[in-house]
């Protein structure tokens, strides 16, 4: 996020928008001001509330601010990699905070060191940091600059002395949208952290669109020629908060519509409808208005423990899920449930969840996912890393249904999902089919881990 609030303290704002946008990422979070041409940050690892307290907020003077949550995609989940990355230019603070990944990243890099420029860190974003600094001209001018030079989705927040900037990469992969307040203006990757600071809704930042916020209020211009958008579908399906506006709709309807979509694609007969909660609430809510069965809770979630899918191992994954869920016996004693998700990635939820309304007395547990299978790898920012670790990566739907222990199992189509989304395109499906938005030889590079493209000093 990035704010400038007049004559404020840009952090206090900064934090309560952070606060909103956490589930965008759980391993660091920071804040970055400028006050008269000096910087102030704070980052830690942890989430918000862990890492910003009254007395390192108070140190955070000024009313330019950029802040971040981490969710690790290249480079670890140490502080080393925890944003904002503030260093010190020829014109004042520089700040850079990124939601996204690179494509292109480990060239970039390679680049860099090859000019004599050192890294700290083993994230993409201090890459880009190094970009604005050598590229010449004003702020707008670098910022263009790097646009044509980094590959893959960014959405970018960046302080300077005397500004705060929004930057959507020419894709349009990760959303970024632009608020308004008594006398202010912010920036934040969804809408819902406004309503946390008395923000109101303004407008998207388009793909290729730099914005400035300054002394002269909102300023916006073309950074980068807009290149065929494709936007993250997984963020209306799974990512994004449901009262966040994305295209104008809510995610929370298209979410029900996606429901609504599966119900007739994939009927079954059953008694209840339960949801995977939090992230499988609306589309099974979508599913039951359709097919008619009643709604109903049969998992318990503990709201204390952290999204299992985004934390960095495979081992605290699974260890999350039992502590995750409970069933609701009473609801699913002697009943056919439909257990409705969002999604299936690595499959280590859906299995102990089947399992687990078995032994409360499901006698039917009938599987339905409000979007296609994922079979191949996202390189644009979410970390579903390798194909082996996609459960549907080398299985069929009969393999997956056998490995969950489901009644039946089915997938939304392509078709449906889009049909849900009310789109013929302008989305990125390539977890879904495996065809990325990118030239294929700059891809042919990419079947290798991003791990391995980005062998670094610092072992992450
Ligand atoms: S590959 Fe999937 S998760 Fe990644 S940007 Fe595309 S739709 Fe989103």
């Amino acid at each position: 996020m990035g704010i400038h609030a007049p004559g404020l303290d840009a952090a206090r704002f900064a934090f309560f928008a952070l606060y909103t946008l956490q589930h965008r990422g759980q391993e660091a979070a920071g804040i970055a001001t400028c006050h008269q041409g000096t910087a102030h940050i704070h980052k830690g690892q942890g989430l918000v509330p862990t890492v910003f307290n009254e007395d390192n907020l108070s140190t955070l003077k000024g009313e330019f601010g950029i802040g971040h949550t981490r969710y690790s995609t290249t480079g670890g989940s140490g502080l080393r990699n925890a944003q904002p990355q503030v260093i010190e230019t020829l014109d004042g603070p520089l700040g850079v905070a990124h939601n996204g990944n690179l494509v292109n990243a480990h060239i970039l890099r390679r680049q860099l060191l090859e000019r004599g420029v050192g890294l700290q860190t083993s994230s993409d974003t201090e890459v880009m940091v190094h970009l604005l600094t050598a590229a010449s001209g004003d702020w707008m001018n670098r910022i263009k600059a790097l646009m044509t030079q980094a590959e893959g989705a960014f959405a970018l927040t960046i302080l300077t002395r005397d500004a705060v900037y929004g930057v959507r990469d020419p894709w349009g992969f990760r959303p970024l949208v632009i608020g308004r307040f008594d006398g202010g203006h912010v920036l934040a990757s969804e809408s819902c952290a406004f309503s946390a600071i008395g923000a109101e809704f303004v407008q998207e930042v388009e793909p290729g669109e730099i914005v400035r916020l300054d002394a002269n209020g909102v300023h916006i211009e073309k950074g980068a020629v807009p290149k065929q958008r494709a936007f993250c579908t997984f963020e209306e399906i799974y990512f994004s908060r449901p009262d966040s506006i994305h295209d104008g709709s809510l995610v929370h309807s298209t979410r029900q519509k996606l429901g609504r979509e599966l119900a007739r694609e994939a009927p079954v007969k059953a008694d209840l409808v339960v949801p995977v909660p939090d992230s499988g609430t609306p589309h099974a809510v979508g599913f039951a208005q359709e097919s008619g069965i009643p709604y109903t809770e049969g998992l318990i979630k503990n709201r204390y423990v952290g999204r299992t899918f985004i934390e960095p191992t495979q081992h605290v994954r699974e260890a999350g899920v039992r502590m995750k869920f409970n069933p609701l016996g009473d609801n699913l004693f002697g009943k056919r449930v439909v257990m409705v998700d969002d999604s299936i990635v690595r499959g280590t939820t859906s299995g102990p969840l089947v399992q687990m309304m078995r032994e409360a007395g499901a006698t039917e547990v009938h599987v339905r996912v409000a979007c296609p299978a994922i079979t191949d790898p996202c390189y644009m920012g979410v970390d579903m890393a390798s194909r082996d670790e996609l459960i549907a990566g080398h299985r069929s739907v009969e393999e997956i249904r056998a490995h969950i222990g489901a009644d039946s199992l089915a997938f939304l189509s392509i078709e449906a999902m889009m049909r849900g989304l009310e789109a013929d395109d302008g989305y990125c499906n390539a977890c879904f089919t495996g065809e990325y938005p990118f030239e294929s030889e700059r891809f042919v590079q990419l079947e290798l881990k991003p791990k391995e493209q980005f062998a670094n000093v610092w072992g992450d």
